[in-house]
């Protein structure tokens, strides 16, 4: 247990009730100290509900995103997950606590910098079970391919093929299409490769940036 504990039960407890969140993933972020993957002038707010900048124009996304993110994947013990859009590390650490040990967690990011602390982070706090990759995920990452699970933590024009050859069938995404507002979409990939999509309602992420994503930021 370490000091800010008391204020991530607060938080998890708030998300229990304001959103429905699960015993099982409640449990996961009541492990993750966000506080360590926010940048020390925002720690004060690490745990209030809200995105954070983490530099380079990115942000951390608000508790509430990440919880439900987790819960509409559905993650299971042993599940190979691939995260576009690592970030500060913090949403692939809490994906890492339900895939436990037997499970990995590949995470992607573009920004060399954010990658490289994301990184340290994990590896401070024994996240072994999950890989920080440079480069641009809309393009998925095949070397590990296939994945029980694909989600996306940035707005993506329209859904990338790559992502979609590389889910198993049988397999979930979870991605926000759209350009200003999105809508946050559930993809289920069945037996037959066939997809059905689910739209869960809007959302507000920064923008994926890359071969199947926007062209650029400006
Ligand atoms: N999951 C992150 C949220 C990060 S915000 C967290 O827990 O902190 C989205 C991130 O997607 C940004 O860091 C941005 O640099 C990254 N990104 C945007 N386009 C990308 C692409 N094509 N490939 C990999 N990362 C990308």
């Amino acid at each position: 247990m370490d000091e800010r504990f008391e204020e991530r039960k607060r938080m998890v407890e708030r998300l229990k009730e304001e959103f429905g969140i699960s015993e099982r993933v409640a449990r996961a972020m009541l492990k993750v100290p966000r506080h360590l993957f926010v940048p020390p002038n925002y720690s004060r707010e690490a745990y209030a509900d809200y995105p954070l900048p983490i530099g380079y124009g990115q942000t951390i996304s608000a508790p509430h995103m990440v919880a439900i993110m987790c819960e509409l994947l559905d993650l299971l013990p042993g599940h190979r997950v691939l995260e576009v859009g690592g970030g500060s590390g913090y949403h692939s650490a809490v994906v890492a606590e339900l895939v436990g040990k037997s499970g990995k967690v590949i995470t992607i990011e573009r920004i060399p910098e954010l990658a490289e602390r994301a990184r340290k982070t994990l590896k401070s706090l024994g996240y072994d079970n999950v890989e920080v990759i440079i480069g641009d995920g809309s393009e998925g990452y095949v070397k590990e391919a296939p994945y029980d699970r694909i989600y996306v933590t940035a707005a993506s024009p329209k859904i990338p093929e790559p992502l979609i050859e590389q889910l198993k069938c049988g397999g979930k995404m979870v991605i926000p299409v759209g350009d200003t507002i999105q809508t946050l979409y559930v993809v289920e990939k069945d037996e037959k490769g066939r997809l059905k999509k689910k739209r869960w309602g809007s959302v507000r992420f920064v923008p994926l940036v890359g071969k199947y994503g926007f062209s650029s930021l400006f």
